[in-house]
């Protein structure tokens, strides 16, 4: 198994990817601490994990408070002695998000205050436990659209998300001679609730799907497996990426027909 004997906190794991990455982790023998605001999701990903005998519990926290990420972390410790792997993947995308010119000041806070002030508080507090636990490896979700523009604007999530890669990019460097690895997973569209409420007619669908050249959605799974590898040792030599998974759109000029 590839997580044997490691603990790993999960944010947002009561749906998408990261209830994919708790479920794959803890099949690879991780004791999975699930996180997330949304209570009854969270325990559903937790019963999920038990019934097959694997390990896994849920901490309720809002990421964009400091006191909930550091209770995060001493429950994660408390409960499985340790931490090594901290994927700080809870975000959101504001269906009032739009372009700059008019995206209002509460829409752009609150993602700021989720997507990137959650990833710096995971950090924050997760690395002094990554050190306790002799290095680690920390995942940080942010998005193909931290390096290309769309035409379909969402300023504040794609403004998040460019802080995201870079703010993992210092960590990396930062943290690098401590055995702890930093690495931004930067996956491509999604056919999960966050993308599909955003994308709610079969036109807007359509529009994105023409740029992806595999010509579909990605699947949370399939981040979950790119995540897995960087929070194994199999990816002991990688740190500071943009870890792309993204059917191929950043690859792309034209697409096939
Ligand atoms: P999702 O909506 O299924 O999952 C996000 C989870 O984060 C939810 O369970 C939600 O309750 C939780 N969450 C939201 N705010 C929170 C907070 N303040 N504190 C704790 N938890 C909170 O979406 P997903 O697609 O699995 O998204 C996971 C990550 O992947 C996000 O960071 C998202 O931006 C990123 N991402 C998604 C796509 C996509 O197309 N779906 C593409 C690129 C990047």
């Amino acid at each position: 198994m590839r997580l044997q004997n490691k603990t790993a906190l999960i944010t947002g794991g009561s749906s998408g990817i990261g209830r994919e990455s708790a479920i794959l982790f803890a099949k690879e023998g991780a004791n999975v601490v699930v996180v997330d605001v949304n209570g009854n999701g969270g325990q559903e990903t937790v019963a999920m994990i038990r019934e097959k005998g694997q390990q896994a519990a849920y901490f309720q926290a809002d990421v964009s408070k400091a006191a909930d990420c550091e209770a995060m972390v001493a429950f994660a410790e408390k409960t499985y002695g340790n931490l090594h792997i901290l994927f700080n993947n809870a975000g959101i995308m504001h269906s009032s998000d739009d372009d700059a010119v008019s995206t209002e000041e509460d829409v752009w806070d609150l993602t700021m205050n989720i997507n990137v002030k959650g990833v710096f508080m995971g950090c924050k507090y997760g690395i002094p436990a990554l050190r306790r636990a002799g290095g680690g490896s920390i995942i940080n979700t942010a998005s193909f659209v931290a390096i290309l523009g769309a035409a379909t604007p969402q300023i504040a999530y794609t403004a998040s998300k460019g802080a995201v890669l870079s703010m993992s990019r210092e960590l990396a460097i930062i943290h690098a001679r401590e055995n702890i690895r930093v690495n931004a997973l930067c996956p491509g569209p999604l056919r999960t609730e966050l993308l599909m409420k955003f994308l709610n007619t079969e036109e807007k669908k359509q529009r994105r799907l023409v740029h992806i050249p595999m010509g579909r959605f990605g699947e949370a799974r399939e981040m979950a497996q790119a995540a897995l590898y960087l929070a194994s040792d199999e990816s002991s030599y990688v740190t500071g990426t943009e870890f792309l998974v993204d059917g191929g759109i950043t690859a792309a000029y034209v697409t096939p027909l």
